[in-house]
């Protein structure tokens, strides 16, 4: 980050650069407000704080500041006010402008240095308020258990994608996975053993993607994948190499026939000529994954057909 001078009056500017001279960041002066402006929204200069005159040609410090204030930048930007303006209204229309502080000429080097060390505390912690919540805001898209984006995360990309599919007229496909006999696999092996085989899952459904595609935890014991670009027959081979991948993760399930942990998959694609709400391709996708368990588990579903394990349809 950087610090910006804009001070018309060379001996005033001159100053200003000796008393920062060991401050541990970069200085830049400019002699005019416009010119001070100009580098303060090329978000590569990364100035943060800025030490404005009042009278300067282009634009004066009042206006500089006001316009700061109202840019809504990504991160706070300090204004030290520095002017030779004394009066006690020209203070309060500075601090009104947005500045944070004000300071008359002449001015005392030492003090001055000391006014922006505390402007840079201000600027630290702001960015690491900034950081605590980008932080936050991932968390908040991430499941705690399996560490993979959550149902939050989910409604999201689910809204995101729909209206991609307007724009640029492209379907995407939604597969709803769920574990079959799930409950079982808890009372006989215990609720440590569910978590455990809930994060394999994740993980085996995660390598099994391609890396353009996204798997979420749906809810409880049901995953949700969103292919973009896909239509029914890329998703239903995707839904098939899911389905066969945690199969033959062979999860030992000692209460159901096959022997190990299988999903049910029920396939739905969204396509541009069907403005479908988000709810209505889910359910879509429930359904189709209602006649895969209807049609006895561990099989996969398309938007009319079930078909079990190997291809070959079952049911209607
Ligand atoms: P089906 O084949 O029809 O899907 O049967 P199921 O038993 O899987 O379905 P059901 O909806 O009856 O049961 C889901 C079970 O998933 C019940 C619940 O104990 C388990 N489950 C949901 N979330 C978690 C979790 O976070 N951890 C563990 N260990 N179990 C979970
Ligand atoms: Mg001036
Ligand atoms: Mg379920
Ligand atoms: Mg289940």
């Amino acid at each position: 980050m950087r610090i910006l001078i804009a001070e018309d009056e060379r001996i005033s500017r001159e100053l200003l650069r000796r008393a920062l001279e060991n401050i541990r960041h970069e200085v830049i002066a400019v002699t005019d407000g416009l010119e001070a402006w100009n580098h303060i929204v090329d978000e590569s200069a990364d100035i943060r704080l800025v030490i404005a005159d009042w009278m300067m040609p282009g634009l004066d410090g009042i206006e500089l500041t006001r316009r700061i204030r109202s840019a809504g930048f990504r991160h706070y930007v300090y204004v030290i006010m520095l002017t030779s303006r004394g009066q006690r209204q020209d203070v309060i229309d500075g601090l009104s402008a947005g500045a944070d502080d004000y300071v008359i000429k002449p001015f005392d080097p030492g003090e001055l240095f000391f006014r922006v060390r505390c402007g840079l505390r201000i600027v630290d912690l702001e960015e690491q308020l900034a950081a605590r919540n980008r932080e936050l805001e991932r968390m908040a898209m991430v499941d705690g258990l399996t560490a993979i984006p959550n149902r939050r995360a989910f409604d999201d990309d689910l809204g995101r994608r729909i209206l991609e599919c307007q724009r640029y007229r492209r379907p995407f496909a939604l597969l709803m996975i769920d574990i079959d006999q799930f409950k079982n696999y808890n009372d006989t092996l215990g609720h440590a053993a569910g978590d455990s085989a809930l994060r394999r899952i994740a993980l085996v459904l995660k390598r099994a993607l391609r890396g353009t595609d996204d798997v979420y935890r749906y809810g409880g014991e049901e995953f949700a994948c969103i292919l973009p670009e896909t239509d029914e027959d890329g998703a239903m081979l995707v839904a098939e190499r899911l389905r066969a991948a945690v199969e033959a993760e062979k999860i030992p399930h000692p209460g159901t026939a096959p022997g190990v942990v299988t999903v049910s998959v029920g396939v739905t694609v969204h396509r541009p000529q069907h403005p479908d709400s988000p709810s209505w391709i889910v359910e879509n996708a429930d359904r189709a994954l209602y006649r895969a368990k209807r049609a006895g588990r561990n099989r996969i579903s398309g938007p009319q057909q079930a078909t079990c394990t190997g291809g070959f349809p079952v049911l209607k």
